[in-house]
C-alpha cells in the first residue's frame, strides 16, 4: 500500500511537532481539518503513528549512554536479545543481519554499568562483546523517514501476517482494522464480535 502526497505531508509535519492540532497541520499541509483529522486516524491505525512522546535529551538528565554489540551463536540471538527486554537501562535492541545484537543503554552511573556487566557475565550465550561510551551526539534523528515512494507494510490483524498487495478494510466501533483476504475478514469479525459479546456479558 502507498502514502499519498497528503499522508507524506501530514507525517513530516508531526515528526517535526508531534503537539500541533489538526487545524495547525491543516494549514500548514493546505487540506480540510475533517482530512486531517481522518487521514491520522487511518495512519494511527495502520500503526505507522505509533504515538506522540515527548523527545527528552539523555545528557541533561546526567544519563550515559553506551552502545553494546554482543556476538552470540545464531540459534541463540533471540533467547540473548530477551533477556535485555525488560531492562530498563536498555533503550533500543536491534538484530543485526551480521549476526550480531546490538544495543544502546542509559545508565545513571558508572557503577550500574558495572553492575550491568557483570550481569551479562552469566548469559552463557554471548561469545563476545564490544562496548563504548557515547562521547558526543552528532546527529541523532527519528529512523522513519517519509517519501512520496514510502509504502506501508501492514499486518493483517487476524493471521499477524505481512499485507504485500490489497489489504481489507473491516469497520467496527468506528475503528478501521486491516486485513489481508476475506477468509481473515471473516475470522477476524467472527473474533471481534465474540469478544465483544463476551465483555458485555462480564458487564452485565
Ligand atoms: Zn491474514
Amino acid at each position: 500500500m502507498k502514502l499519498d502526497n497528503t499522508d507524506v505531508r501530514i507525517l513530516k509535519v508531526l515528526q517535526e511537532n508531534g503537539r500541533l492540532s489538526f487545524r495547525q497541520i491543516a494549514d500548514r499541509v493546505k487540506v480540510s481539518v475533517p482530512t486531517v483529522s481522518s487521514k491520522v486516524g487511518s495512519m494511527e491505525n495502520m500503526g505507522i503513528i505509533k504515538g506522540y512522546t515527548a523527545t527528552l535529551d539523555p545528557e541533561k538528565l546526567g544519563g550515559i549512554s553506551v552502545v553494546l554489540s554482543i556476538k552470540t551463536k545464531p540459534v541463540d540471538i533471540k533467547k540473548v536479545a530477551e533477556q535485555f527486554q525488560e531492562n530498563e537501562s536498555v533503550r533500543q535492541i536491534f538484530m543485526l543481519s551480521s549476526g550480531k545484537l546490538m544495543l544502546m543503554c542509559t545508565f545513571h552511573h558508572q557503577h550500574l554499568i558495572n553492575d550491568f556487566l557483570s550481569k551479562m557475565a552469566d548469559i552463557h550465550e554471548i561469545i563476545e562483546f564490544d562496548i563504548a561510551n557515547i562521547v558526543t551526539v552528532v546527529k541523532e534523528n527519528q529512523r522513519a523517514t517519509v517519501t512520496p515512494e514510502s509504502s506501508v507494510v501492514l499486518t493483517c490483524n487476524y493471521c499477524k501476517k505481512e499485507i504485500h498487495d490489497n489489504a481489507y478494510k473491516v469497520k467496527k466501533d468506528d475503528r478501521e482494522y486491516y486485513v489481508c483476504c476475506p477468509v481473515c475478514q471473516k475470522g477476524f469479525e467472527v473474533k471481534y464480535d465474540g469478544i465483544k459479546a463476551d465483555s458485555v456479558n462480564v458487564k452485565a
